[in-house]
Parts: C-alpha cells; structure tokens; sequence
C-alpha cells in the first residue's frame, strides 16, 4: 500500500540510504482499525524500517496502559492482548510487575495503575517521530551535526516550551490523527529552517511518573526538538525536563 512514490528518495531516519518504502511515522497500530487512514508516511529504508518496527512493537504493546483517550480503552481490550499474546516474554514482566498507585493531576490525586515503561525505546522511538514530523511537513532531512532528541515533559518544561511555542515562527502545523488518539503541534524555526520543536500527545496524555521517589510528578506530553546537535542538547538541557520515567 505504500506505493512507488517512496521508492527512491533518501531515506528520513538515516538520512543515507535510499527509500524503499513508505513508513508511518506513528505506527498504525497505535490507531483502532476505524482510526487508521490518511495517517501520515515518510520514505524509509529498509533497515531503519525494521528498528523502527521493533520499537513499535514494544510500545504499542504498552503505551495504551498509560492513556486517557476513549481509543487508548480500545486499543487495550481489543488489541493489546493479541500483541501480549505474541511476545510471551513482554506480558510477564508486565503482569508480574503491574501495580497501582496514586499521582497528582491538576490537584486531584488519581488512582492509575502503574507498569515498567522502557525510557530508552521510548526516547528512540520518539526521536524518529521528530524526524519523520520535520519532513513529512517541511522536507527537513536531519544533516550530520544535526539530531532529534525526544524528552516527557515535567511541569517545568511544559511551562519553558509554552514560552517557546509563542515566539516567532517560520511555521506552525497541527495534527490531529485518529479523532485525537495522537495529537501534535510543530513550529519551525525563523532563522533555522531545520530547528523544530514538537509536543506530542498519546491518548489524551500518557500518565508517566518520574522518580518513585517523587511520584507525585507525572509528564503526560513528549517532546522533540531537532536541530544542529549543540543547540538542541542545550535546549534540552535548559527545559529541565529530561527527567527518566520508569512506569507509566
Ligand atoms: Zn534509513
């Protein structure tokens, strides 16, 4: 279904080899079957492809536990167990560690239940996204010397790039996939066309606690910045929002 118009062009993840086939930047499966169409697709390799597919895997596997959106219920009763029930290994380390706790959210402590979430295939999987994001709106390929650094934003770094958000921009794109099961906002830079910035929003908001330490801080919106590699270590460093999720 991908169709020959992403054969051929430089692939957007590795931004060396060429394209052999469409990509969906976020995965079909996050989507209910109804969700699914005109979801947007970038041209991708084949190697980079399949890591992406394993991180999907992974993810669309467990990030609907963390989520509010009608679909994120749907997702999991109706499609979780079939992706569970293909990777043994993943649904006993879920079960066996799957626990209740409680979190802050706009003054109300709530109940939520709480299971290991993988930082690192999370911050890969959504470093991609940002990549794919900035081409599928502005054909930015990503250059040596320049990255994609995802982050879940505590609420300090959701007030710091609230403030970015409001400055100039060359652009500014909204997304809405799904009837809000995924929902995302870009802006591009003015002086630097391959400096962007993302916030994006998983079934209404993924509920990922910090620290245990300090439970009560919960990030439910991820963001990418890609840009020259310097620059966006230290915005991302300036945000203070890089915290480590372990559970969501
Ligand atoms: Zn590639």
């Amino acid at each position: 279904m991908s169709g020959k118009r992403f054969k051929g062009k430089l692939c957007v993840y590795c931004v060396t080899r060429p394209s052999i086939t469409g990509d969906h930047v976020f995965a079909r499966e996050f989507f209910t079957d109804e969700s699914r169409s005109n979801l947007p697709q970038v041209p991708t390799c084949d190697s980079c492809n399949n890591e992406k597919s394993k991180l999907e895997h992974y993810l669309t596997a467990v990030l609907p536990f963390g989520g509010r959106h009608p679909d994120a219920y749907a997702n999991l009763t109706e499609m979780v167990p079939g992706r569970l029930a293909k990777n043994l290994r993943l649904a006993r380390e879920l079960s066996a560690t799957r626990s209740r706790t409680w979190y802050l959210e706009q003054g109300m402590y709530r109940e939520t239940m709480t299971i290991p979430l993988d930082s690192d295939k999370c911050h890969l999987l959504f470093e991609l996204i940002g990549r794919g994001l900035a081409w599928y709106h502005w054909q930015v390929y990503l250059q040596p010397g320049q990255t994609s650094r995802a982050m879940f934003l505590s609420k300090s770094g959701t007030a710091w790039f609230d403030a970015i958000f409001t400055m100039d921009a060359a652009a500014r794109v909204h997304g809405d996939l799904g009837k809000g099961t995924v929902t995302y906002v870009g802006v591009q830079a003015v002086d630097r066309r391959d400096l962007t910035l993302w916030r994006i929003n998983f079934y209404g908001g993924i509920a990922v606690a910090g620290d245990p330490a300090a439970p009560a801080e919960v990030a439910t919106e991820i963001a990418v910045v890609t840009g020259p590699t310097t620059l966006v270590n230290s915005l991302a460093e300036r945000s203070q929002s890089s915290q480590t999720p372990r559970s969501i």
